[in-house]
């Protein structure tokens, strides 16, 4: 039974890279038919906030990442990393260790004016505290390191990255518990990763340096190691890493700009992952096909065209009644009442080729919601001698035919052909007039769309006397 785990660190919003990860190890979930869990690393109490909390749960859901089991907070686990330090002492597999960090730091400066790398000497093993005499000292809380092992090898072969091996000697024993008694990061992750049950580890490749040291200490505890994935970066349009700093934002905010979530997931997925030659997919598809074999072991770029595109390749493909109903919320946002006009899955299907976003859509619809007033100058500027006439005279042109897009084509044609114009001529004013803007889709298509009552009025009201 596969178990995947998404584990943020609730310290800010959900970003682009951290909701690629999450994609990945819940597709892999889905794909295998396993659990997805879902664990809020909340032990730096010092960052981490409920607001963020909320901001990941909140994109996770807009995205449709459903987790099987959790969120699981770290910090009510504490007794658990507790007794199962506890258990690590009695055992040997871990020891105190009392040395004052002055002491570490001029440890550290030493190694590095020898020009080697700054690790901690062991010294507070038992046997070498023992040799060395070194007695505990009063009222200094000791640290708690595990023993890594001193030979060997640590290796393993991450599934994205291929085989990687570190030696021992490189790596000293990781603090695995402060003064203070609270259980580290890499520690809790073990403990968390066994007790969940997580049998494919997919994260961020920021953490390949911390595997190896998990590795050891899952061994320690009885446990083989879970399958890893290190997912590369997800570097910005410059190509620079994305930071808080430098172009990360919420996946949130592409919700409010009017991306639709299947568009963003579409878009994550191709980062760094492929499947032959398809680009415009769905999140069933990419379940279907998601292997972590096909991802790339180098970092991928965003690309804002590109996102775009597959919004508005999304749009399209979307079944009118289900791009109205996604409209409807944009359309509230812009201050408009879609119950004031015509069915938004209409309006929408009108539109879509000609927007790249939801909001940039519900922009586009206002006057399909709310009667615009354009000023008298912008009507005047598409009108003159030469066809104020037919305009005047398209009210009552209009009143007595069927209401539909055929035959409000027939009429401006007709209309147009009887005062000797071409049919821009015509419809460039009863296009400001109507909606307010000359931008507007094919002019019978808006009109029939609109009560012909109010095309009228819209027509009267606009038209100087
Ligand atoms: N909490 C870590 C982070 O936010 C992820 C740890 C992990 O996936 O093992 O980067």
């Amino acid at each position: 039974m596969i178990r995947t785990r998404f584990a943020p660190s609730p310290t800010g919003f959900l970003h682009l890279g951290g909701a690629r990860t999450a994609l990945f190890a819940w597709a892999y979930a889905r794909r295998h038919g396993g659990t997805f869990v879902l664990r809020i690393e909340d032990t730096d109490v010092a960052r981490s906030t409920p607001a963020a909390v909320k901001a990941i749960l909140d994109a996770m859901d807009w995205l449709g990442l459903a987790y099987d089991e959790g969120p699981y907070y770290q910090m009510q686990r504490m007794d658990r990393y507790r007794a199962v330090i506890a258990d690590m002492l009695g055992r040997g597999l871990a020891y105190r260790c009392y040395m004052p960090a002055t002491e570490l730091d001029e440890l550290r400066a030493a190694q590095m004016a020898a020009g080697e790398k700054p690790r901690y000497d062991g010294r507070w093993r038992p046997e070498n505290a023992r040799a060395n005499g070194l007695v505990p000292p009063e009222g200094v809380a000791p640290v708690i390191r595990f023993r890594n092992p001193d030979e060997g090898m640590v290796a393993w072969d991450d599934r994205v990255k291929g085989h990687i091996a570190v030696a021992n000697a490189e790596l000293d024993d990781l603090v695995i518990a402060r003064g203070d008694g609270t259980p580290t990061y890499n520690f809790c992750v073990v403990v968390d990763d066994i007790d969940m049950a997580i049998t494919h580890v997919i994260r961020g490749d920021d953490h390949v340096n911390n595997t190896p040291r998990q590795i050891n200490i899952h061994r320690a505890l009885g446990h083989e190691p879970p399958v890893f994935a290190h997912v590369p970066t997800v570097l910005g349009e410059d190509g620079q890493k994305l930071s808080k700093r430098h172009g990360a934002v919420s996946v949130m905010e592409y919700e409010a700009a009017g991306y639709l979530p299947e568009a963003m997931v579409n878009f994550l997925a191709r980062l760094g992952w492929a499947h032959g030659d398809d680009e415009v997919f769905g999140p069933g598809d990419f379940v279907g096909w998601f292997e972590l074999d096909a991802i790339s072991a180098a970092p991928s770029r965003f690309n804002t065209d590109k996102l775009h595109w597959l919004n508005q390749e999304h749009m399209k493909r979307m079944p009118s009644a289900d791009l109205g109903a996604r409209l409807v919320p944009y359309l509230v946002r812009a201050g408009l009442d879609a119950a004031a006009g015509p069915d938004p899955g209409e309006v929408a299907v009108l539109l879509r080729d000609r927007v790249r976003t939801l909001a940039e859509m519900a922009d586009a619809a206002h006057y399909f919601y709310a009667t615009p007033h354009p000023s008298p100058d912008r009507v005047a500027e598409h009108l003159n001698d030469h066809n104020r006439p037919a305009v005047k005279g398209i009210a009552d042109a209009f009143a007595d035919l069927p209401w539909t897009r055929e035959a409000i084509a027939q009429r401006l044609k007709s209309e147009a052909a009887k005062h000797g114009l071409k049919p821009p001529q015509l419809m460039m004013p009863l296009r400001m007039l109507v909606a307010g803007t000359t931008q507007t889709p094919s002019l019978d298509a808006v009109l029939a769309l609109l009560p012909r009552e109010a095309v009228r009025s819209r027509i009267a009201a606009g038209l100087p006397l």
